[in-house]
């Protein structure tokens, strides 16, 4: 993972000052690290019997779509407010910069499928376990949160009660 850690672009005081953000864009652009990054993302899912793969706008969508082609899965939006057009169910929750809603559609998937959620970055945890109340409320089993990089420092996985996480890159 280090190939694809070293293609990891560190924006130091974006969005907001003392925030370092974590630009995956030199990985996406890089035909070669994207298709390793998709591949080892899924891994560890290929005989999990998932039926959808979950993606939370915009950033998780670059990977959550391609993981879910790799599994032969469906794809299923997790997006901010007012962007869904039919039903949904919403969250708010907290995240490193502010606060936010997520919404999901209520029939994204039949109640009992095994869904897998995909992100860019945990950071404090407040998106990711948002996603898996959403997922949870609707009826999914959520069988694990694949992510790109986790920035262990913030201890985000404590808030995600309990789903496995799988990170391939870590920032200590
Ligand atoms: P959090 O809810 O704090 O875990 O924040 C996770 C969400 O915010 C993810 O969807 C990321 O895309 C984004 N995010 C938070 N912190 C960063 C960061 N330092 N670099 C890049 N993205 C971040």
């Amino acid at each position: 993972m280090e190939d694809l850690r070293s293609l990891i672009r560190d924006i130091p005081d974006f969005p907001q000052q003392g925030v370092v953000f974590k630009d995956i864009t030199p990985v996406l652009g890089d035909p070669d690290g994207f298709a390793r990054l998709v591949k080892a993302m899924a891994d560890p899912y290929r005989d999990a019997g998932v039926s959808h793969v979950a993606g939370i706008e915009a950033r998780g969508f670059t990977l959550a779509a391609p993981v879910a082609l790799e599994l032969g899965a469906g794809f299923v939006p997790i997006r901010k407010p007012g962007k869904l057009p039919y039903e949904t169910i919403r969250q708010d929750y907290e995240l490193e910069y502010g606060t936010d809603s997520l919404e999901i559609h209520v029939d994204a998937i039949t109640p009992g499928e095994k869904v897998l959620l995909v992100d860019d970055v945990i950071a404090t945890g407040g998106t990711a376990a948002a996603a898996v109340k959403l997922l949870e409320g609707i009826g999914a089993e959520v069988v694990g949160f694949s992510v790109f990089i986790e920035l262990v420092f913030l201890s985000g996985i404590e808030m995600l009660d309990g789903v496995p996480i799988h990170a391939l890159v870590r920032y200590h």
